[in-house]
């Protein structure tokens, strides 16, 4: 079900796939609430589910909250992200736009 988090940084360094954790937008560490809360390459996908979710409650509210309350909102979000523009920094030679 979440297979987001096989694409997500910090797993990928957690399992010694990568060397840093460090998502491509700067010097956080990109774990699922950076990504769903602060990471600036993903403003345009995270206004789409903050409006969302703003029809039904409030926001921000928390990450189990918006898994267990707004699956459906969730998943889209999910869906959304581009994984290839997060993973530049792994595969540099790789871009798509
Ligand atoms: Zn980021």
């Amino acid at each position: 079900m979440f297979t987001v988090h096989g694409n997500i940084r910090s797993y990928l360094h957690r399992f010694k796939i990568i060397d840093t954790p460090t998502c491509p937008c700067g010097t956080k560490n990109q774990t699922l609430d950076h990504l769903l809360f602060e990471c600036e390459l993903l403003n345009k996908e995270r206004d789409s589910l903050k409006s969302s979710v703003l029809k039904k409650d409030i926001w921000p509210l928390s990450k189990n909250r918006l898994i267990r309350e707004h699956f459906k909102i969730f998943a889209k979000f999910t869906n959304e992200i581009s994984f290839d523009k997060l993973n530049d920094v792994l595969n540099p030679s790789y871009q798509v736009d």
